[in-house]
């Protein structure tokens, strides 16, 4: 995790933030939504700290919160899981992330992604000791195949690490992938691990969790966030789902990372989870729209798109403009355009990296006017 010199690299979203703010382009890098949230949820957490929430709430997470994870499982999917047992409250998907691959894995497991794969996987795998071991998805639909997820899962898979919707390409997984990881998971007795944070994000296309399908449940750590629900990233309230010998495992870890987190924001985000179904079938639409004005600009400077179905990103391919090296091209289009972006390599590993060469990502979870101007300015590339 050092660098040869002993020093800490930034992360790309600490480092794309820094260039944005360095040369007062748009910042379309690091995904956080220029937004606050509902404002049931905004003042849930006020009413909290004025009401004295503010001292460590249980190990498991506060029970409101609990018992509204449980509520919202049921509604959306109809998983019955119970809040006494198989549910964690944690700092952020982050945590979840980070308890539950240090608790499963010994040295040498191998983990399984999907590459590209959210930076925080690597970091984490290699915490642990674990091996990360990929299964490579391509433009332009960033679809797995088939045969090369089956030949990447063996007896030596600890874990099956998943992200749907996926980060950074938007890619919502259909049934039949996310079946055969279940298979595969049973053949190799390995548990899934599906990291959910974009589950109310997805454009004309169901979420569904990995979870409700036959046999999963009893092998698979669900994660999500109220981050990307409720636009409130900074708060860092995060939440696992699993059979309850899995959250006793993790939360043994966890217990010695955070202890527990955000007492007053614990409440807040139960209260944003029992809000009404139009609440999450409004901001699935309003970043739909943004996609949409995001990826006309995005065309119309001549990039070749790939069109996600979920998450705050897209993916778009700068080769046809004249730059075959996406990280070159990021750290010149502040000044050619004045907008920020993140090169696809930094979610791949050093050896995959050239496979994504030209690939970059860019968040829509702005204002549409926002968006509108870094369309009007990234035309001046064609
Ligand atoms: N997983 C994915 C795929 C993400 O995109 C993010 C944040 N953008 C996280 C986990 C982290 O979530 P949190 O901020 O709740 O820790
Ligand atoms: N998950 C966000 C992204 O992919 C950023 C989170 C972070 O800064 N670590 O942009």
């Amino acid at each position: 995790l050092l660098g040869e010199d002993g020093t800490i690299a930034a992360t790309i979203f600490a480092e794309m933030s820094a260039l944005a703010a360095r040369t007062g382009a748009i910042n379309l890098g690091q995904g956080f939504p220029d937004e606050d949230g509902p404002i049931e949820v905004l003042d849930a957490a006020r009413q909290a700290i004025t009401d004295g929430v503010n001292q460590y709430p249980p190990g498991r997470g506060s029970p409101v919160l609990l018992e509204a994870i449980a509520r919202h499982q049921r509604r959306f999917y109809g998983l019955g899981v119970d809040p006494g047992t198989e549910v964690l409250v944690t700092a952020g998907a982050t945590e979840a992330l980070a308890a539950t691959i240090l608790a499963l894995i010994e040295p040498g497991d191998e983990v399984v992604t999907f590459e590209p794969f959210y930076d925080a996987y690597g970091g984490l795998i290699a915490l642990a000791n674990g091996v990360h071991r990929t299964v490579r998805l391509r433009a332009p639909d960033f679809q797995p195949d088939l045969d090369e997820l089956g030949a990447a899962i063996t007896d030596r898979t600890r874990l099956i690490l998943v992200n749907n919707p996926h980060n950074p390409t938007g890619t919502v997984f259909s049934r039949e992938t996310l079946e055969l990881i279940v298979r595969l998971a049973e053949r190799h007795n390995a548990v899934i691990v599906t990291d959910e944070v974009y589950e109310h994000l997805t454009f004309g296309v169901p979420h569904l969790p990995i979870a409700t399908l036959p046999g999963a449940f009893e092998r698979t750590v669900t994660i999500s966030s109220g981050g990307k629900t409720f636009n409130t990233t900074g708060w860092k309230i995060g939440w696992l789902t699993a059979p309850a010998a899995l959250v006793t495992a993790i939360l043994a870890v966890k217990q010695f990372l955070t202890y527990v987190n955000g007492a007053p924001f614990q409440p807040a985000i139960a209260r944003g989870l029992d809000l009404p179904d139009s609440y999450f079938t409004g901001i699935a639409a309003a970043l739909q729209g943004k996609r949409d004005v995001l990826e006309r600009g995005l065309v119309a400077a001549g990039f070749a798109v790939s069109r996600p179905h979920g998450s705050y990103f897209i993916v778009a391919d700068a080769a046809p403009l004249g730059y075959p090296d996406g990280a070159d091209f990021c750290r010149e289009l502040p000044a050619l355009a004045g907008v920020v972006a993140v090169p696809i390599g930094a979610f791949c590993s050093p050896e995959h990296r050239p496979q994504y060469a030209s690939l970059v990502r860019f968040a829509f979870c702005k204002k549409v006017d926002l968006l509108e101007r870094a369309a009007t300015q990234l035309a001046a590339l064609r």
